[in-house]
Order: C-alpha cells, then structure tokens, then sequence
C-alpha cells in the first residue's frame, strides 16, 4: 500500500511530536512510531527541563551556554550551543501555554531545581570566578517527560496529526541527494507500506540497548541512525555515549540526577562522600562523565560494595533528606528502588551502578534540523532529523542533564519550521527506485531462516562486549577486540533461526531487524572509539589520558564504505567566543 503525505515524521517522542506540532493545517503530516506514541521513551525522562528563567536565583541563557560548552568539553558547536540556550526560556514558557502542568513554587511560577554541571558564578563581575550549582531545571516532580509527552500528544491530535502506531520503519528511500519518503512494516498485518512524501524527518531516538546495563527504553536500538548509515550519509560523533551515574544496581532503570539535585549523596564501601575528591567545589553535581568515572574507580580501587553476584555498586543516600521532600518530588524513582530493589529509599541507600543512557553522536543536522550529507555542510534535499537521533552537535562529547529534553523541544520545532517553509514551494519527488523491495527480501530471508544461531545470545554477546569494552573506560586493546567480536557476532548473524513464520505481529523477525540495527551501529560507535587517540567527555581513553585539543577537537563523520567497512572523516568545531579550558568543577 502507498500513502501520500506532504511530510512523514518517524518517531512519535518529544522531538518527532514538536516538530508534527509546528506543520501548519494546509499540509498533511503523519508520524510513524513502532510503539504507541506515548510509550517512546521521552515519556519516562524524568529531572527535568532546563531554561534560564532564573525563578529561584539569578541565571541567564549565556551562564548556561557557557556551562552546556564546557560540559560538552569543547566538542558541541557553539553557534548551536547559543540558539538553544538563549531560545530555552520561550520554549518552556511555550509548553506551558500549550498545558504542560509543571511542578510550582509558593509564588506559582514554574519551579527550578540544581542538575549536574549547571552553574552560576559566586561573583559575576568575574570571569573566573568560582562557580557554583544554579536551580535550572524545570520539572514535573520526577515526571518531566511522561507530562510533556501527553501534552504534545494532546497538541498533535488537536492539529489533527495523523498517527500511525506500530508501524515499523525499515528503509529511507533516499536517491541521488533526494529523500522521497520511508517503507514500514505495520506490525499488525505485516503489510510493507510505502510512504511516499516530499519530507522526512527522523526522530527515532537513541542505541542505548547496545549495551547490557541501560536506562533505554526496548525500542531504543539505534534504528533511524542506521537507515540513513545504510543510504551512505554520515553518522557524526557515534563514539561519545553517555553513561548516568545512577541506574538501579544491575537492572539499570535510571535514579534521576534529581535525586541528587534534591540534595542526595554518594558513598562507597566506607561510607566517605567521595565525590569530595573529584570534584571539590560541586561535588555530586558534578557533569555525568565525571561521576560515572569516578563511582568506576572507586569499585575498582576496592571501595564499591560487592552485592551478592560479585558485581560491585555504591550507594545513593537520600536518608538525610526530609521524607515529604522525597514523596513529593521524587516519588517515581524512589517507588522504582522499592519495587525492583526492595529498598526504603527514606531509611537506606540505594545500590547504584553507571547505566548506558544518551547518544551524543547521530545524525548530523543544520541548526534547523536539515540533515547534512557530507562534513562539507551540504544538505540532503527533503530530510530532517531531530533529537537524540541527530546531532546538531550541541551535547558534544557530554551532555549536561535537562539539556536533551531542550534539545527536542528547541530543535524539534526549528526542523517543523524549515520543513514548513521547504514545503511551500517543493514538490512531490519521484519516488526512489525498488521502494520497499529491502524490507520485503529482507522479511523473507527472515522467515526462511533455519540456521543454527539464536537472536538473543547474539544480542547478550554483542551488550556484554559493548559494556565492557566501549563503556566508561576504554582502551586500545578492548576496542579492538569489541570491533573484531561485532565483526564475529554480524558473520554469526547470518546464519540465524527465526520460528515464527507468521504475517500478524511477527514480533521475531522485529527482534531480529533490531539485532541487525543494533550490530551495524555497535560497528560504527566501536570503529569510531578505537580510532580517538585522546580522552574527551565520554570518551575515557586509558593509553591517552588527556584531552588533546591540537588533533582532536574536530567532530567524527562516518560513512558506510564501498566494502561495507566504516570509512571516517572529520569536520571542525565551531567555536564563538568560549575558548577551550581545563575542565574542573
Ligand atoms: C530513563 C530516562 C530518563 C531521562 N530523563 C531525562 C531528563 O530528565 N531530562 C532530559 O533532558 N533528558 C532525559 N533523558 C533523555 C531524553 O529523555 C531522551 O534523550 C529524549 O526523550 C529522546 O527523545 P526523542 O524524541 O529523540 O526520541 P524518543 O522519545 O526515544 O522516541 C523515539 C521514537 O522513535 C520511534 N522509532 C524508533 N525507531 C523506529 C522505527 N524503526 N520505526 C518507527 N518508529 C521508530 C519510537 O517508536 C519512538 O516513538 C532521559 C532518558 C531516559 C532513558
């Protein structure tokens, strides 16, 4: 079946959902997502939303900027640092007025609270005066996302949006530097469905299911960054992926930053506040890189606690806190350590590890979402992309927290506003050739499949080695062995089995169309760490301790090769007026 729409937007999250916002009456718009739109995973973000509005305490968007650039360590362009930033205020005060009910102070403005890395001079006339945590994020208790999510729902269906749930996007037909629109599962019948249409937009979220111990959601596995991988246009940044200091010990399930934001503390074995030693003046709200590393070195100097499978965890200690304070405002994470740790948050800590959460990297855009075709600047003509999916780049080698909802909400809108503008004067393209005849051939492989490996081992390989070898710290020598066992575990992908040969929600063969996104883009992030020789952000590499801004402050691009391998090129960052520093807190 063919579907004609002026603009078809692929992921039904925050950013896929603000840009479907911003598409005017007169032009049709559908949004794909694979589960329903309120499942995508910005419903279970929870801290908060930054902005400047300076409701509590004085702060401004250039104090954030200048925070968002250092936390990034200096890999986020800065032109685009700048626009989000000083467009934060609107954008809040915007969701406000669509009906986003925020948490409030006494006064009934919206209320603010302190997150890693977001600072405020102690005296302003000073440049280098010291810095100390500012109240910038805005929040629902510790629901922000779940409540923004149902109020752009609530938007796109006033704008009579058109949905479709469980439709699974397989290939962008993409030609010739021209998008012409999508192919998709619908999951329910197993029909291949051709999207035909004048504009695409990727919203598809992140990858973080390559990895065993992950905050993501199940659909998070990578899937709009290797569609357009698989067309030969550049995938940007893929090495930098964000692990949160609290995710629940082995499960993952993220603690909010909020927690300690409120006031919350980390401890290791004998008790010692040890965030102290590595970041002196902010101690807890320290950027996220730094705490992760930090809680990994402690239980590697012996200081974690061993739970009882022999892994190691610290603790997150709320009890000092006033337990209204922890009802009111952070009660889904601690009704998480009750349920799934059988934990009283109010009385003992809360074992937690570091948890694969946020890709810096993806899809490289303008500052309005255009998808660009080369590290030359060229767009492709008719696709977008926004969110966690793109990469604009403003979280550069490390996001700060509240920054990513932001992010979606700001550059959301500002690729619905260029597609709005694009599709007063485009025209229907032709539709790129052998449109959906990959999903069909590939659906068919699938079933026809009887081999001798099985898709769940090969995926619990593939997160087991990821982890280990391309998570917090890295090293030569465990990259190159993550890229050789990708390599092992794509040839054993081949020779799979699939036993359910049915049409009608053959959740198999998704599973295994997943698998094989999740492979391509583990390929692409271990390729692209093992060939930074240096340590930024995320990216802590062990034989190069040190960040090395003469060779390497330049944003990765790469691209599917000829043979199939990853080909890798580079593009400059863009620098305004923050000039690079030592990054300590
Ligand atoms: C537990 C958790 C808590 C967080 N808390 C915060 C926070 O407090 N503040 C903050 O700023 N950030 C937070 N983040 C990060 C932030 O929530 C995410 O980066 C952001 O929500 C991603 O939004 P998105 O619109 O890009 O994609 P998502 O919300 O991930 O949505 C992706 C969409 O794409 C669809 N999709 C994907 N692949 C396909 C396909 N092949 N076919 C069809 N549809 C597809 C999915 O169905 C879904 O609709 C948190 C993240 C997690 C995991």
């Amino acid at each position: 079946m063919t579907h004609t729409f002026d603009v078809v937007i692929v992921g039904a999250g925050g950013a896929g959902l603000r840009a479907a916002v911003e598409i005017p009456a007169g032009f049709s718009c559908a949004v794909l997502t694979k589960v329903h739109p309120l499942r995508s995973h910005t419903g279970a973000a929870q801290g908060g939303v930054c902005a400047a509005l300076g409701n509590l305490e004085e702060d401004t968007p250039e104090w954030h900027a200048f925070d968002t650039v250092k936390g990034s360590d200096y890999l986020g362009d800065q032109d685009a640092i700048e626009v989000m930033c000083n467009d934060a205020p609107r954008a809040i005060i915007e969701l406000e007025h669509m009906g986003m009910p925020f948490s409030r102070t006494h006064e009934g403005k919206i209320a603010q609270r302190p997150f890693g890395g977001h600072t405020r001079p102690v005296d302003k006339t000073d440049p280098n005066s010291k810095r100390i945590p500012v109240k910038r994020a805005c929040y629902s208790a510790d629901r922000t996302g779940h409540v923004m999510l149902h109020t752009l729902y609530e938007n796109c269906i006033k704008n009579r949006v058109n949905f479709f749930s469980e439709f699974f996007v397989t290939e962008l037909l993409y030609e010739d530097g021209v998008c012409s629109g999508v192919a998709a599962i619908d999951i329910l019948s197993g029909e291949v469905h051709i999207f035909h249409a004048k504009a695409v937009m990727f919203a598809t979220g992140g990858d973080g299911r390559i990895w065993r111990i992950t905050s993501n959601a199940h659909v998070g596995t990578g899937d709009g960054f290797i569609l357009a991988y698989h067309k030969g246009l550049p995938l940007e940044d893929m090495e930098f992926m964000q692990f949160h200091p609290t995710g629940l010990w082995r499960l993952g399930i993220l603690v909010s930053e909020a927690a300690r934001g409120e006031g919350g503390i980390l401890r290791n074995s004998v008790g010692e506040r040890f965030m102290e030693k590595y970041a002196p003046t902010v101690k807890d709200l320290a950027p996220r890189d730094m705490v992760s590393r930090a809680m990994l070195t402690e239980m590697r100097e012996g200081r974690g606690i061993k739970g009882s499978d022999g892994t190691s965890y610290v603790l997150l200690d709320l009890t000092h806190l006033d337990p209204k304070i922890i009802n009111e405002k952070l009660p889904e994470i601690t009704g998480f350590a009750r349920t799934y740790l059988g934990v009283e948050p109010t009385t003992e800590g809360v074992p937690v590890q570091p948890t694969a959460h946020y890709a810096m990297g993806g899809v490289p855009t303008d500052i309005d979402g255009r998808a660009l075709r080369s590290n030359k600047g060229d767009i492709v003509r008719g696709f977008y992309a926004a969110g966690e999916c793109a990469c604009v780049s403003v979280h550069g080698a490390n996001r700060l927290g509240t920054n990513s909802l932001l992010d979606l909400i700001v550059f959301g809108r500002r690729g619905g506003k260029a597609i709005s503008e694009f599709l007063k004067h485009a025209e229907l393209p032709k539709l790129a050739n052998g449109a959906g005849e990959f999903t069909r051939d590939t659906v068919s492989k699938l079933k026809a499949s009887r081999g001798n490996q099985k898709c769940a081992t090969i995926r619990t390989e593939l997160q087991d080695s990821m982890m280990e070898d391309v998570g917090i710290f890295r090293t030569d020598k465990g990259m190159a062995a993550a890229v050789a066992k990708v390599a092992e575990l794509k040839e054993r992908f081949k020779d799979i089995t699939i036993d359910d040969k049915g049409e009608k929600f053959n959740t198999d063969v998704l599973e295994a169309i997943e698998l094989s996104n999740l492979l391509d883009t583990a390929e692409v992030v271990a390729t692209c760490a093992l060939n930074r020789k240096e340590s930024r952000g995320a990216h802590a590499h062990e034989d190069y301790p040190d960040r090395d801004d003469a060779n390497w402050m330049k944003h990765t691009f790469a691209t599917k090769g000829d043979d199939g391998k990853v080909l890798i090129d580079y593009k400059d960052v863009t620098v305004t007026k923050y000039q690079p520093m030592k990054r300590v807190y």
